[in-house]
């Protein structure tokens, strides 16, 4: 994927707990562009499948899904809300049961590939930082900045648990 001719592309990776989150916030804040959560993508797609009672293994119905689906991130008053064909769900998708149902979803190859989609087309209206799996990877291997952040299991977990 060629990196937007006019738009910077930051791109960051690691692991859940590494704190990417909260870098790749700071980052967009002080450079003034968009910070795109590719997760809450996911996220929200997650949360659809969940209220239609989908089969989490029906590969073909998600995917099915996430090219029906419209999903819109938007920085309100410095925070991000997520929008699920026109409802802000921003609320409601964190809970521990769709967190624990993500992964299902986000296996699926049509859901990446609709998910890769929409992140590429985001990241190459504007500026922007992106953070998620396989972003500096698939998603914008020409990035011009590409971070992989980690840190130990036990401060991961620590994390996670607070
Ligand atoms: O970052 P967050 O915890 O919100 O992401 C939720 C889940 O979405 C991840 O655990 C992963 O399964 C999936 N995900 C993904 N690819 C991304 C971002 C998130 O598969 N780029």
């Amino acid at each position: 994927m060629q990196k937007p001719s006019n738009g910077l592309v930051i791109a960051i990776d690691g692991p859940a707990g590494s704190g990417k989150s909260t870098v790749s916030k700071r980052i967009a804040k002080a450079l003034g562009i968009l910070y795109i959560d590719t997760g809450a993508m996911y996220r929200a797609l997650t949360l659809k499948a969940m209220r239609h009672h989908l089969d989490m293994n029906d590969a073909e119905r998600l995917s099915e899904l996430a090219r029906s689906t419209e999903i819109e991130l938007e920085e309100k008053s410095g925070e991000l809300k997520v929008y699920l064909d026109g409802e802000e769900v921003s609320g409601l998708i964190r809970t521990p049961e769709l967190t624990n149902n993500v992964k299902f979803i986000a296996r699926v190859p049509g859901v990446r590939h609709e998910m890769v989609r929409l992140q590429r087309m985001a990241g190459e209206l504007k500026s922007a930082v992106l953070e998620g799996r396989d972003i500096g990877t698939v998603v914008f291997p020409d990035a011009d900045f590409k971070f992989y952040l980690d840190a130990s299991v036990e401060e991961r977990a620590n994390r996670r648990f607070k």
